[in-house]
């Protein structure tokens, strides 16, 4: 019998559907699921082992440079990495990718520095400094950032501590690990009866350790989080990790200091800003399963999970979930699917459902528990509709008197008012008054977005930007060039001409990110501001105590899109922004300025007749074959010149195969026909629930390779339809 060798299938984050063989050597004991560096081409990558087989010696293998002192990727995620590829028709490589995104985790941890006060006082003394000293002198050392974020001052006055010796370094050991949650009852709020039904649903379900979803569908503020807090502290008390997604704006302080109250701990945090040393830290804990809760944007569905049993996903609803670009995945969908592999419950929580899990519900798939009252003595807001037809702002102005007196009133009694417009910036168009000319992005079909704190014009789909022009690019005329329509920012202007002595925010994502805007959001929450104007980011799941009147400047907006799904996000957004109001004890209500107030969505929201809204809603879809009734998959073909773009659509649209029920749309000009000076080209397939819909895509594309710069991206289930 021939001599055989140890052989590993090393699966690398690249465009890569198929591991790659590498020779194992002498006392490498190698499992599936072990983390390796192997060289490829003249560089090294990291890598998951696929498999390991053994076969007649191949001379040209190179071998494994090094096993990763990690524990393995579990069978479960690399299952689940091969769904996701599967379903969102996407290389393998790329979906391991996204499990891969904590780079230091696979270097040895280092000694972490941290700082204690050194009893010497500096020579000069600041305000500042003495914070700093104080936090110094107590409690556990701390990192130099830690000891800046939590005295809330600049990193400057740390360092300048520490030259002047009033800080002492101490060596911590690799990774300071995260504390055990307290998970005892009496750490949570005493439920109501209604919310404690709820909870022993949930808990009965976590404790039933198999897989099952259940929506906890409560109107705004009535206590959805007390709620699946009580799973979360079942699963954990069965000794499981639990992981709570939430869109990432609302992982605010706030919020997690709701969670570390609640489980006397602080959770291990993920998200997009996060530095590579707590990613690794995260990284590391979850994997040998000592972080045991995870507040997480969707990419923690891709940690290492050791011994997951609960996944909530808290706004289940938002579009935030979807990732555009990579892999576009959604997290919600792929939650529901790494429950069903590792058969543990999945809770999804919102006060305004997706159509989606809605369904999901009626097809019986899913468990429906509902929170009818708000907590407390709060009650839900009064929703009424301004009828612009009738209570016209005046000109140059957004704001109707109706909604003037109502912002009055409410600064009067010392509450807050919100008013939300779903537009970033000054205002959307500039053009000139002499000529009509429009400025227009020159890479996009796209106008060019005033921002006046910024003092540019904007291009919102390549971020192009260019200073306003004194004198019109087209016809010369000097000074007639005209802002068009407002954005938050000329919505902030009028409120501040009207109400002069408020203190206003505006939020919006382009104005504060990361860290700056989750303090933003802090500040509201204790009152700090009396007028909040902001885009869609306030509607995300924050609790503003003291925000009793929620003003929508223009509730048709999104309404005007030619996507399927218009209507219910709409539905969501207004929804979403009216139970801002009055969360707490003070009554609160919401204005909404429209000019369709005839529409059926609009009269649905004043009469607060979600069922209605619903019904409607589900008709309409299946009426059409949209989802969550049909299925849908788009093609986005991209291309720097704009025949060879076209010729290659055509091309493509020959092959695609015939399948009964399969309809295949296009290739259409997209919407926004031109991104960064490329042209591009959709194709919509709709298909029945039925269908196998991977498979149709697979026969289509395989062997597809676009020529030169053209690009070609997959979108199954898509929630952009630019
Ligand atoms: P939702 O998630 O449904 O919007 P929250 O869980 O944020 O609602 O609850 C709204 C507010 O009411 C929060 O400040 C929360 O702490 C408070 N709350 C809810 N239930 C209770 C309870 N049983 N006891 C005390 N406070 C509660
Ligand atoms: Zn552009």
């Amino acid at each position: 019998m021939a001599e055989t060798e140890k052989i590993a299938d090393v699966l690398l984050p690249l465009r890569l559907d198929h591991p790659y063989s590498y020779r194992m050597e002498g006392e490498q004991s190698l499992n599936a699921g072990a983390y390796v560096r192997v060289p490829l081409g003249p560089r090294e990558e990291t890598g998951v082992v696929w498999a390991v087989r053994e076969a007649a010696p191949e001379r040209k293998l190179r071998a494994i440079r090094e096993v990763i002192g990690l524990p393995p990727m579990s069978a479960l995620q690399r299952r689940f990495v091969e769904w996701v590829a599967h379903y969102y028709v996407a290389e393998k490589g790329q979906v391991l990718r996204m499990c891969l995104r904590a780079k230091e985790a696979f270097r040895p941890a280092r000694e972490r520095l941290a700082w204690k006060a050194s009893g010497a006082r500096p020579a000069r003394m600041t305000p500042q400094r003495e914070k700093v000293l104080a936090l110094a002198g107590e409690g556990p050392a701390l990192s130099a950032v830690e000891l800046a974020r939590l005295a809330g001052v600049s990193p400057a006055v740390v360092r300048g501590l520490i030259d002047a010796g009033a800080l002492s370094p101490v060596a911590l050991p690799k990774d300071a690990p995260f504390e055990p949650p307290d998970v005892s009852a009496s750490r949570g709020k005493a439920l109501s009866s209604e919310q404690e039904a709820a909870a022993q649903a949930l808990r009965a379900a976590a404790a039933r350790r198999d897989f099952s979803v259940t929506l906890l569908d409560g109107v705004t503020g009535s206590g959805k989080t007390e709620v699946y807090f009580e799973a979360m502290a079942a699963a954990l008390a069965a000794g499981r990790q639990v992981l709570l997604l939430l869109p990432e704006i609302a992982l605010t302080g706030q919020f997690i200091r709701r969670v570390t109250a609640r489980f006397g701990a602080a959770p291990a945090e993920w998200h997009s800003e996060m530095t590579q040393a707590a990613r690794a830290r995260v990284f590391r804990a979850v994997a040998d399963g000592s972080a045991k809760v995870v507040v997480a944007a969707r990419s923690g569905l891709f940690l290492p999970w050791r011994n997951l049993g609960l996944i909530v996903v808290d706004e289940e609803h938002e579009g935030a979930y979807k990732q555009e670009g990579g892999v576009p995945y959604h997290g919600r969908d792929m939650a529901v699917v790494l429950g069903a592999l590792g058969r543990f419950p999945v809770v999804l929580s919102s006060a305004t459902p997706s159509l989606e899990s809605m369904a999901n519900v009626d097809r019986g798939r899913y468990g429906h528990i509902m929170l009818k009252q708000r907590h407390g003595a709060a009650r839900l807001p009064e929703v009424s509709l301004i009828d612009l037809g009738e209570e016209p702002p005046e000109r140059g102005r957004w704001l109707s008197a109706p909604l003037v007196r109502a912002v009055t009133e409410t600064l009067g009694k010392g509450e807050q008012a919100l008013l939300f417009l779903n537009r970033r910036g000054y205002a959307p168009l500039t053009l000139c008054r002499a000529c009509g000319h429009r400025l227009e992005c020159p890479d996009c079909t796209a106008w060019l977005v005033q921002h006046r704190f910024r003092d540019v014009l904007m291009c919102h789909h390549c971020g192009h930007e260019k200073p306003l022009p004194e004198t019109c690019p087209s016809c010369g005329a000097a000074g007639q060039m005209a802002a068009v329509g407002p954005g938050v920012e000329r919505l902030a202007e009028e409120a501040g001409e009207r109400w002069p002595d408020a203190r206003i925010a505006v939020l919006s994502s382009d104005l504060q990110k990361g860290a700056a805007l989750r303090a933003l959001i802090e500040a509201i929450g204790r009152g700090e501001y009396d007028i909040v104007v902001g885009t869609q980011l306030v509607a995300k799941g924050h609790h503003f105590p003291r925000l009793t009147l929620a003003g929508v400047v223009d509730a048709d907006l999104a309404l005007e899109t030619a996507d399927p799904r218009a209507g219910e996000r709409t539905w969501q957004l207004l929804a979403q922004v009216a139970g801002r109001a009055g969360r707490a004890s003070r009554p609160g209500r919401a204005l909404i300025q429209t000019w369709m107030s005839a529409n059926p969505l609009m009269k649905a929201l004043a009469a607060g007749d979600r069922e209605g809204f619903l019904a409607h809603e589900k008709r309409m879809r299946k009426a059409a074959g949209m989802p969550p009734y049909g299925q849908l998959a788009a093609l986005i073909v991209s291309g720097g010149d704009e025949a060879a773009t076209l010729a290659f659509c055509k091309a493509l649209a020959a092959r695609r195969p015939l399948a009964k029920d399969i309809l295949v749309l296009g290739p259409a000009s997209a919407p926004i026909a031109m991104v960064r000076g490329r042209r591009r080209f959709r194709f919509l397939v709709k298909a029945p629930r039925s269908a196998d819909m991977q498979a149709y895509l697979g026969a289509w594309l395989s062997g597809v390779k676009p020529p030169g710069n053209i690009r070609l991206d997959v979108d199954v289930d898509p929630y952009s339809f630019l």
